[in-house]
């Protein structure tokens, strides 16, 4: 058995044995085949010395067993790992950013408390899954849709607490963006309830986000200050039908004007679905009569609405000279069994892994590496500062990875985030070491090529959140700083995720 950093082992003993009374011994793993499933499957140090590893996992069932496992832990100085179904592949799985540390695993709080049709929201404890969720809401009959992300087996909770987003209309796909109101258990033990969840009796928690006073949820996003044990989200009621089009230019600049009356039809609400936009890879040549650039721009809502906004996108996007506007097919809901078959099923809110296949063995890729890792920097949503993100792709590339591109992909934009755009790259990840290092260092490299910039990024796997973190520097690491002085004041004794999104308790802070 592994012992936390800076614990002595009889300190942890009596935890262990604290944790088994409170608990149940069933749901105190210690031996190393139990801890091993919290190894993250995507680690680009897996088998190495450095890999981020538990000591321990801790599986309580209520909130009042995580109040009780948090206070022990306080008691010995025992640094936790909250998970919630801790699928979180790519982002560094259920494993801790701080070695040594305890998994917190709150698969078991797993009840659907609520969903409202009429005000269309749910209430969930962590454990609660995208599937658990989707089929609550289908055996109930309620007319109301869900957002997952790409694998519908994560928790509706620990996705939205690390930032992820979905691909059904906005602005429900941004997963922390549309919760309202939370429950937290603070690092004494206590728990506090957000927004309009702190009047007691309150009777409208999931309707009223902001309640009184300085808002405080933000601090539990991508947060180590405290163990989220509830949240509710808004869920949309299910849209009558669904209509979409592709939008073609032909020269790679035709991106600027692109761009532009995307902008305009979303921030003007008439395009509302999570847009895919496609071109500008590292091979820069188009074949002869393909499109530079498309993007798909899918609209939501009802049938003689949609086709209205259908027809005001087709005027903006015909201002764009050759551009050529491809109506697809309009769909209503529920969708048909046929239907069912063609359409990427996320985009109708129904959860599901066929995601897994992208990486997967197949014809064009009959070695996968097995996993992935995203670098994935936010870059303003205007042509220009695409292509200029495009030239430094295209130039930076073959210098990181020692001109064999190493089977990076990329960039994937990411459109589906309002307002701003993503510019993915993808790392393969998998247990050849020599080949993680390769990915490891070109993954540095770019994030340091990046921030040159101005760009960083919204997300990043365990290992190189520190990095990241120090991107965001401004002033001196104010920023951090602030995080530091909460961190310090909501949970002194740094018993909560250490490091967790380069937020680090005093004792383990590097100057
Ligand atoms: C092929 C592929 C496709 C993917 N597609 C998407 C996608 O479309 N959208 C997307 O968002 N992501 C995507 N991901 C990333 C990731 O797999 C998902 O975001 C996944 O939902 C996260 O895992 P989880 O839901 O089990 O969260 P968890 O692993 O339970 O939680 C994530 C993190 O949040 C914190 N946390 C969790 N619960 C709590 C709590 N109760 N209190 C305090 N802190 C907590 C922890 O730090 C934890 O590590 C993809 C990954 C892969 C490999």
């Amino acid at each position: 058995m592994a012992l936390p950093p800076n614990v002595a082992a009889a300190d942890f003993n009596a935890a262990l044995a604290a944790w088994r009374a409170a608990i149940g011994a069933d749901w105190v793993f210690t031996s190393d085949e139990d801890v091993a499933l919290y190894r993250d499957a995507y680690s680009p140090l897996y088998g190495e010395p450095d890999e981020r590893v538990a000591s321990g996992a801790v599986a309580p069932s209520t909130v009042e067993q995580v109040q009780a496992v948090v206070r022990i832990a306080n008691q010995y100085r025992i640094p936790l790992y909250a998970i919630s179904t801790g699928r979180n592949l790519a982002y560094g799985g259920s494993a801790p950013v701080h070695s040594g540390s305890v998994v917190l695993d709150l698969k078991r709080l797993n009840r659907v408390l609520e969903v409202n049709e009429r005000n269309a929201y749910a209430l969930v404890e962590p454990g609660v899954s995208y599937f658990d969720l989707y089929e609550h809401v289908t055996k109930s009959g309620l007319d109301v849709w869900i957002d997952p992300p790409d694998p519908g087996w994560g928790s509706v909770i620990g996705n939205a607490l690390d930032g992820g987003g979905g691909w059904t209309a906005s602005p429900f796909r941004d997963h922390f963006g549309s919760h309202c109101g939370m429950e937290v258990v603070l690092a004494n033990g206590e728990i506090v309830r957000t927004g309009m969840g702190a009047v007691p009796g309150a009777k409208s928690w999931q309707h009223n986000k902001w309640g009184y006073g300085p808002w405080v949820d933000g601090l539990f996003r991508q947060g180590n200050m405290g163990v989220v044990t509830k949240m509710g989200f808004y869920l949309m009621p299910r849209p009558e039908a669904y209509v979409s089009a592709t939008v073609q230019v032909f020269r790679e600049a035709d991106i600027v004007p692109l761009l532009d009356t995307l902008n305009l039809l979303e921030n003007q609400h008439v395009v509302n679905g999570s847009t895919s936009l496609f071109g500008g890879r590292i091979d820069a040549a188009a074949p002869a009569g393909a499109p530079a650039w498309s993007v798909l721009v899918p609209i939501y809502g009802p049938e003689k609405v949609i086709r209205a906004q259908l027809e005001y996108a087709r005027e903006k996007f015909a201002k764009i000279p050759g551009a050529k506007f491809i109506e697809g097919e309009l769909l209503r809901t529920p969708l048909s069994d046929e239907a069912l078959k063609r359409v990427r099923l996320v985009n109708f809110g129904i959860p599901n892994l066929s995601t897994f296949g992208m990486l997967g063995r197949s014809v064009g890729n009959p070695e996968p590496a097995g996993g992935h890792i995203g670098f994935s920097p936010i870059i303003p949503r205007t042509g220009e500062a695409l292509l200029e993100y495009l030239r430094f792709y295209r130039e930076y590339l073959p210098k990181v990875s020692g001109g064999s591109n190493l089977g990076i992909i990329g960039p994937v934009y990411m459109t589906n985030w309002e307002r701003s755009l993503v510019a993915m790259i993808m790392f393969p990840i998998g247990r050849d070491k020599a080949r993680n290092a390769q990915m490891r260092k070109a993954f540095r490299e770019f994030v340091a090529l990046a921030a040159e910039r101005g760009w960083a990024e919204y997300r990043a796997p365990a290992i190189f959140q520190d990095l990241v973190s120090d991107t965001y520097s401004y002033n001196n690491h104010a920023l951090r700083r602030l995080r530091e002085t909460i961190k310090d004041a909501v949970d002194p004794n740094g018993i909560l995720s250490p490091g967790r999104y380069g937020v680090w308790p005093k004792h383990l802070r590097k100057t």
